[in-house]
């Protein structure tokens, strides 16, 4: 708790993660990690901390975010009647990020010596809209990265193992020509919001198929429209128009699957229209499903067995986090760390026995994981 509340008092909002950073790196030399600040991205650098394993095990990577959404908060407090630690990032997460160094500890202290090294990895930069992910991705890379991850959020009761990906996409129409009164129309057809109708009319359609292919485990692929936009005066034709959604979709569709499906929705309405349709998509992460038989998978169940006494059950993600971004550099990475109910909120906050569970999941996870034996020479 109190180191949380550590954590919590050095603010990280999104794109100024260096000082939290910092305080961070110190935290795991302190604790006898080998320590690196990446500076690549220059206000959010990167931690890069290892545990040397003793030797012949894999490499488990602990990984978190280190900024918080850049939203006030009241002052941070922490009450151990209670067992409450309060704050911007209580919760998302520098409480996760506080039970990988607590796992870590609790291994150390008490002599326990995996074979295999524990990796660190905390990051800047995740948070949307600032937030690309460009920290992490450029992290794994460079082959920063284990033979499997923990993400320390986004799961503490369940254990997400999949996850649709999920894109934004932006259709946009445009006539040839400048604004005009509507009495200059000559082609009722050539007015951009004509386009509209069509695409919205197909949109919806799509959307319907979708939704008929459901999928029980990592649910349907979804077609949302969110924006829509046209002209800036009653009776003045529009020049553009513009549509803006997202589309959520299942392995094995890729964003690429997705903007031929969108080129050809432009294409045909083209056609029917003579206006100019265009189509773009921004990837906000890509769909992924691990194979059941992964070994991160048995060692975070049987650690959270040990630990809480019952099954952690598989799960897909419900929202785009960082696990989809290790999939696509082949490290099968799964989330655990604290309840993260009231992240974002106005009131974030995190229970000491919540930490304290997680960092005893996390524990028992790198010895499951890496492997591990007593350490005799320091008894
Ligand atoms: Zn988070």
């Amino acid at each position: 708790m109190e180191e949380t509340h550590r954590f919590v008092s050095v603010p990280s909002p999104t794109g100024n993660e260096a000082a939290f950073a910092q305080c961070y790196a110190e935290t795991l030399s302190g604790m006898g990690l080998e320590t690196i600040i990446d500076e690549e991205f220059k206000g959010s650098p990167s931690v890069i901390g290892r545990l040397r394993g003793t030797g012949g095990g894999p490499t488990l990577q602990l990984d978190g975010h280190t900024d918080t959404v850049p939203v006030s908060h009241g002052e941070s407090s922490i009450d151990f009647d209670l067992g409450v630690v309060r704050g911007r990032g209580a919760a998302d997460m520098k409480g996760g990020l506080a039970c990988i160094c607590e796992a870590i500890r609790a291994l150390t202290e008490s002599r326990v010596r995996p074979r295999g090294d524990v990796l660190v990895t905390a990051h800047g930069l995740h948070e949307a809209p600032l937030g690309d992910q460009r920290t992490i991705r450029s992290l794994l890379r460079r082959g920063v990265a284990g033979d499997a991850a923990v993400i320390a959020e986004l799961g503490h009761d369940h254990l997400a193992i999949a996850s649709r990906g999920m894109s934004i996409y932006r259709i946009q129409v445009h006539r040839a020509g400048t604004s005009m009164h509507e009495v200059e129309l000559r082609e009722r057809i050539s007015n951009p919001t004509s386009a509209v109708r069509l695409l919205l009319d197909r949109l919806e359609q799509r959307a319907a198929d979708l939704e008929r292919q459901n999928d029980d485990f990592v649910g349907p692929e979804t077609l949302f429209v969110g924006e829509v936009r046209s002209g800036d005066f009653y009776n003045r034709v529009p020049v553009n128009a513009e549509i803006v959604g997202t589309r959520r979709y299942r392995p094995p569709t890729t964003k690429e699957d997705v903007l031929q499906e969108f080129e050809a929705l432009c294409a045909t309405v083209a056609a029917q229209t003579g206006l100019v349709v265009t189509s773009s998509l921004q990837e906000v992460g890509p769909a992924y499903a691990l194979d059941h038989s992964e070994p991160v998978i048995a060692a975070v169940r049987s650690s959270y067995q040990d630990v809480v006494g019952g099954d952690l059950p598989l799960a897909s993600a419900q929202a785009v986090g960082n696990a989809a971004d290790f999939a696509a550099y082949g490290v099968p990475a799964v989330y655990h760390g604290v309840n993260q109910t009231t992240a974002h909120s106005d009131d974030e906050h995190v229970t000491g026995a919540d930490l304290a569970r997680a960092a005893r999941v996390l524990a028992g996870s790198i010895v499951h994981f890496c492997g591990a034996d007593a350490d005799e020479e320091m008894r």
